[in-house]
């Protein structure tokens, strides 16, 4: 196809950029603010219901333009609806996924930066795929609107025995308006960081969906430039660092960007991060049984965090969400406690994420991968 014949995703265009387009159609500046309007504060996902759009314009846009390209093809229900699950189609078939999670006053979408990835963790779905594919900022920022219409659905969907293991007290804690977006989905952020950031932008962008930097979390596997780049970047957003293990050995047999960035460096290139911005960081840290779980491992990683003095971060362990045939299985709730424990006892503030969505292949990739095969047959 021709790009003459390849509609234009709308979702790409911040507002000059829109207003750019708008004109080259031959329409006056101000309905480029209208569209967005309907866009990023309406939350449209057709032209007919702009209906402060004329009718000449909006059939020009349906032949011209497309809100989004990411195809939806399935939405999973799980935690008796709390949590949802959706893989959507790219242009070209690869498929990405986002889950929403609602918990009390909250709401956490998980979004897709690439479709597969290219860094090769051992114990994560999505690298099992390969590199695919970068999205593009719309297809980026398409998934947090899907996550915010699917919200408002949500209190006409879910069970009450949900609502209360998970403490809820009522509807009126769901949340109507997403309050997280972390980039913990498919693909490694930092890889793409000019596409990612600009879906930041999008999103971030006080006259439309206006949502708060702070309420970002992007999630890397250690790329050390990515996070060089982030402390310079007047964009507040959080970070996380996927860490998982403290001794070189095992974090490079575990991820193999560990050869390029090690340990060492990447936690200095962490503290500076929290010295320029004044952030806390998360690290990340999946619990392997046998792996990377022992208390001595605990320690190595007491040792490093804390080695050049305190500075402001948590660690959040994570129990392993096996991958079929990996070989690789989530350490005993006793073992993950030990090792809080012992992070506890050095200083370290750590917790244990609660693990949402395991009953409908939340963890990361499993359920576009297995999608991905079926699209391929
Ligand atoms: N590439 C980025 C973001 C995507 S992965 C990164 O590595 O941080 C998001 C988080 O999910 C990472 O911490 C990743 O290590 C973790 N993860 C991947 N596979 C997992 C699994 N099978 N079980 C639990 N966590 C997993």
């Amino acid at each position: 196809m021709s790009s003459e014949d390849t509609p234009i995703n709308l979702l790409d265009l911040d507002l000059p950029a829109l207003t750019e387009q708008v004109k080259a159609w031959g329409q006056p500046a101000f309905r480029a603010k209208q569209l967005w309007r309907q866009l990023w504060i309406k939350l449209a996902d057709s032209f007919e219901e702009m209906s402060d759009l004329p009718k000449g314009f909006r059939e020009l846009l349906a032949q011209k333009a497309v809100i989004g390209n990411l195809r939806l093809l399935t939405v999973r229900r799980g935690d008796g609806g709390l949590t949802r699950k959706a893989v959507f189609a790219l242009p070209g078939n690869e498929t990405v996924e986002a889950v929403l999670m609602v918990y009390p006053g909250r709401a956490t979408v998980c979004v897709s930066s690439q479709a597969g990835c290219p860094m090769g963790c051992t114990f994560c779905a999505t690298a099992r795929l390969g590199f695919r594919k970068d999205l593009s900022p719309g297809q980026i920022a398409h998934q947090v609107l899907w996550a915010q219409r699917m919200l408002l659905e949500v209190p006409e969907d879910v069970d009450a025995s949900g609502m209360e293991r998970h403490r809820f007290d009522g509807k009126s804690d769901i949340p109507g308006r997403l309050t997280n977006a972390v980039f913990m989905g498919m693909g490694e952020p930092f890889n793409n960081y000019d596409q990612w950031r600009e879906s930041v932008e999008l999103l971030h962008d006080p006259s439309g969906f206006n949502f708060g930097a702070r309420n970002f979390t992007v999630s890397t596997v250690g790329l050390i430039p990515g996070i060089r780049k982030l402390m310079d970047d007047p964009l507040q957003v959080n970070l996380a660092i996927s860490l998982h293990a403290a001794d070189d050995e095992i974090r490079s047999d575990m991820m193999p960007v560990n050869r390029r960035y090690p340990v060492a460096d990447l936690i200095a290139a962490t503290r500076e991060y929290t010295e320029k911005t004044h952030r806390r960081v998360s690290f990340e840290y999946v619990l392997i049984d046998g792996k990377n779980d022992d208390l001595q491992e605990a320690e190595k990683l007491a040792d490093v965090l804390l080695a050049g003095g305190k500075f402001p971060m948590h660690v959040n362990l994570i129990p392993l969400n096996p991958v079929s045939d990996s070989g690789m299985t989530r350490s005993s709730r006793q073992r993950v406690n030990d090792f809080r424990n012992y992070l506890e006892s050095r200083g370290v503030p750590a917790t244990v994420r609660i693990q949402r969505g395991v009953d409908i292949d939340a963890a990361c990739g499993q359920l576009a991968g297995d999608l991905a095969k079926e699209l391929a047959s």
